[in-house]
C-alpha cells in the first residue's frame, strides 16, 4: 500500500479531517474484510469506498440503483482528478464500448454500474478479466422486500462474494431499521462483515410540522425565510405539483415541477436546472430525490404526509447535506390519512404488508403530534436516542399546548389489557366509548369493566392518545398478531400513574419561530460584496466547465475563503474542500478575486 488514507482525504479531496468512523471504515477495506455501512444522507458514505478504491489495486465497483446518482458522482470525481465511468442504459453502444477498453486497460480507479447491467452474464464475465479493488453496493435497502424501495435486481447480486473472492464488499445506505440490516447482510452474503451505524441525527436540520389549514398560505409564509435558495416541495399527486409549481412562479419564485409522468426530456432538464442553479425551487412526488446529490439545498417541505418515518427522514434528508442549517418543515392533515391508507387498500401488495405498511404510517402521524422536542422520537425510532432536548425543532423552539393524559391513557392500557391484548385501535375505541357493536357484543365486551368508561372524550382524541402511546412507546402494535395493540414494559408505569404524559392539545395553531433565511444567517452585512464575488466566479467556472456551481466548491468552502481570505496557493490549500486539483483547476481564479478584495480594501484604508 503506497500512501495512508489521510493523505489522499488531504490531497485529493481537500479535506482536513475523516469524520466519524469513516477511518475504520477505510481501514477495514484496505484489510479486505466486508462491511455494512449505515450513515445518514450527507453523512460522507462514498468516501468510504471512493479512497480504498483508489488505494488498492484493482477497480473500484459501485453498485448503484440510479443513473443521476451515477452521473453525478462521476462528474464530481473527474473534477477531483480521479478516473470514473459508468455503465448504464443513458449511454450509446459505442460509449460503453469505450468504458469497457478503459477498464480492460486498467485505466479506471471506479466504475458505477446498474444493478440490472451487473447480473448479466457479459457484464460479469468482463469484470472477472481484471483486478477488482473493492465493490460496494450502494443504496443496499432495495434489497429488502420488506423496503420501500424493493428492487428485485439487489436480490441477483447475493453472489458477487463467491464470483469475485477476495474482494471486499462493502454494503451502503441511509436507511434501515434492525430488520432491514439483518436482511441485507443475509440477502447480500455479507461474510462476517464489520456493522457501522452511525449516529442519524442531522443537527443542522431544524424540524417544524404543523396541522395543514390552509396549505398554500403556510407554504408560503414558510418560503419567505428561504427566497432565492435551493428547495423540495414535495406532493403526494401529480397533478398537485404541477398546480403548485405554476403557483409558485406567479409569486415570484423559480419553480418546476417533477414527477414521473412528465416527459423525460423535461424532467432531464427540470432535475438539471435544480443541480445547476442556485435558487430554484423544484416541486415533485416522491419519484424525485433519490440520488439527488446537490449539497445546498436548503429546505425540504412536505405538503403532504409521506408514507412513513423512514420515507420521510430520507426525503428530509435531502436537505442541508454541506452541513449548513437547513430546514424539514411539514403540513400534515387527516385526510392525507385517509388517502394514504386508500392507496394501500387498493395496491395489489399481500395483506401482511398492508398492515405493516398501515403500521408505518400511524408511527408517522403519532411522531407529528409529539409534544416536546421532536427530534428526540424521530432518533429513537431509529434506535438512536439521546438525553437532551435538541433546542432546533417547533417543539423545542415553540412548544405545543398539552394536556395531561395519564387518566386518558390509563383507561386505554386497561382496555387492552381487558380484552386480552388482541384487539387494535379501532376496536378498543369502540370499547371505551361504550358501543354495542358486532364485534363487542360477539367477544361479550360490554361486559367489561372499561366499557363506556371513555365517553368523556372523542374517537378522534382516543384514537390519538393511541398513537402518541405507541410513539411513546407504552403501546406496541404487533404486526404478527393483525395490528393488535400489546402492553410492553414500560406500560406498567403507566398504569400505576407513575409515568406522567403529557398529549398534544389544540394543534391547529401552530406557530414557527421566524428566522432569517439561511445564507443570511453565515454571511455579514459587510461581506456580503465578496460572497457574491465569490459565487459570480463560481458560477462562471460552473458555466465553463458545464457542472453544477457546487461541483466547483461547496458553500461551505466559499465560506471559508471568506473568513480566512487566503492570499497565496499554499493558503488556499488549507482551505476545507480545495484539494491539489481543485486548487491547479480554479485556486488562481478564486485568489484573484481574494486579492482584488483586499486591494481595495487597503485603499478604502489609505483614502
Ligand atoms: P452520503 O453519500 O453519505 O449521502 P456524501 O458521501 O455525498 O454523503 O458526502 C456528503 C458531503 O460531505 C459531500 O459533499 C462530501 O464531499 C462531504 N464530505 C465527506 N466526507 C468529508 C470529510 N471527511 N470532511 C469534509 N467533508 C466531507
Ligand atoms: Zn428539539
Amino acid at each position: 500500500m503506497s500512501l495512508p488514507p489521510q493523505n489522499v482525504l488531504e490531497d485529493v479531496f481537500g479535506y482536513p479531517e475523516f469524520r466519524g468512523q469513516q477511518q475504520s471504515i477505510i481501514e477495514a477495506t484496505l484489510a479486505g474484510r466486508d462491511s455494512l455501512v449505515i450513515m445518514p444522507t450527507g453523512g460522507g458514505k462514498s468516501l468510504c469506498y471512493q479512497i480504498p478504491a483508489m488505494l488498492r489495486e484493482g477497480t473500484g465497483l459501485v453498485v448503484s440503483p440510479l443513473i443521476a446518482l451515477m452521473q453525478d458522482q462521476v462528474m464530481a470525481l473527474r473534477e477531483l482528478g480521479i478516473e470514473a465511468e459508468f455503465l448504464n442504459s443513458s449511454q450509446s453502444p459505442d460509449e460503453r464500448r469505450e468504458v469497457m477498453s478503459k477498464l480492460r486497460q486498467g485505466r479506471l480507479q471506479l466504475l458505477y454500474v446498474a444493478p440490472e447491467r451487473l447480473v448479466t452474464e457479459h457484464t460479469r464475465s468482463l469484470l472477472r478479466d481484471i483486478p477488482l479493488s473493492v465493490i460496494a453496493i450502494d443504496e443496499a435497502h432495495c434489497v429488502s422486500q420488506w423496503g420501500h424501495d424493493f428492487r428485485s435486481d439487489y436480490l441477483g447480486l447475493g453472489d458477487l462474494g463467491r464470483l469475485f473472492p477476495g474482494v471486499p464488499r462493502m454494503a451502503v445506505t441511509a436507511t434501515a431499521t434492525d430488520k432491514t440490516r439483518e436482511e441485507i447482510v443475509a440477502r447480500l452474503e455479507l461474510n462476517e462483515p464489520e456493522r457501522y451505524v452511525a449516529p442519524f441525527d442531522r443537527p443542522n436540520i431544524a424540524y417544524a410540522v404543523q396541522v395543514k389549514t390552509d396549505a398554500r398560505g403556510q407554504l408560503l409564509k414558510f418560503l419567505q425565510t428561504h427566497r432565492n435558495e435551493a428547495g423540495i416541495v414535495y406532493c403526494l399527486s401529480r397533478k398537485k405539483t404541477e398546480s403548485i409549481a405554476s403557483w409558485l412562479c406567479g409569486q415570484g419564485f423559480d419553480a418546476l415541477p417533477y414527477h414521473a409522468g412528465l416527459a423525460a426530456e423535461v424532467r432531464t432538464e427540470n432535475q438539471r436546472r435544480f443541480l445547476a442553479e442556485d435558487g430554484l425551487v423544484i416541486v415533485a412526488t416522491i419519484a424525485f430525490g433519490m440520488g439527488i446529490d446537490k449539497p445546498d439545498v436548503r429546505f425540504v417541505a412536505h405538503l403532504d404526509l409521506p408514507k412513513s418515518i423512514e420515507s420521510y427522514y430520507q426525503e428530509t434528508g435531502r436537505a442541508g447535506r454541506d452541513g449548513e442549517p437547513a430546514d424539514a418543515w411539514m403540513v400534515y392533515g387527516l385526510q392525507d390519512v385517509v388517502r394514504l391508507r386508500q392507496m394501500l387498500d387498493e395496491s395489489q401488495a399481500s395483506d401482511e404488508y398492508k398492515r405493516y405498511e398501515g403500521f408505518k404510517l400511524d408511527a408517522l402521524l403519532g411522531w407529528c403530534e409529539v409534544t416536546g422536542c421532536r427530534r428526540r422520537p424521530l432518533l429513537a425510532y431509529f434506535g438512536d436516542s439521546q438525553d437532551e432536548d435538541c433546542g432546533n425543532c417547533d417543539g423545542c423552539l415553540t412548544p405545543a399546548k398539552t394536556w395531561d393524559g395519564a387518566e386518558a391513557a390509563q383507561k386505554l392500557l386497561s382496555a387492552v389489557y381487558r380484552s386480552g391484548q388482541r384487539f387494535g385501535a379501532a376496536h378498543l375505541v369502540d370499547v371505551l366509548l361504550g358501543k354495542e357493536t358486532d364485534k363487542v357484543l360477539q367477544h361479550g365486551h360490554d361486559q367489561l369493566s372499561v366499557f363506556g368508561i371513555g365517553k368523556d372524550l372523542p374517537a378522534t382524541t382516543w384514537r390519538s392518545v393511541a398513537r402518541q402511546l405507541i410513539v411513546a412507546g407504552h403501546l406496541r402494535a404487533d404486526a404478527a398478531r393483525f395490528g393488535a395493540l400489546v402492553l410492553t414494559e414500560t406500560s406498567r408505569g403507566v398504569l400505576r400513574g407513575e409515568t406522567p404524559l403529557l398529549f398534544r392539545k389544540d394543534p391547529t395553531r401552530p406557530v414557527m419561530a421566524s428566522r432569517k433565511s439561511a445564507t443570511a444567517r453565515v454571511v455579514a452585512d459587510e461581506d456580503q460584496g465578496l460572497w457574491e464575488a465569490l459565487r459570480a466566479c463560481r458560477q462562471t467556472l460552473a458555466n465553463e466547465h458545464n457542472v453544477p456551481a457546487y461541483v466547483i466548491f461547496h458553500d461551505k468552502t466559499l465560506q471559508e475563503m471568506l473568513a480566512f481570505r487566503p492570499q497565496t496557493a499554499s493558503e488556499m490549500l488549507g482551505i476545507s474542500g480545495v484539494g491539489q486539483t481543485k486548487l491547479d483547476r480554479y485556486g488562481e481564479q478564486f485568489l484573484s478575486v481574494l486579492r482584488d478584495e483586499a486591494l481595495s480594501q487597503e485603499h478604502r484604508r489609505g483614502t
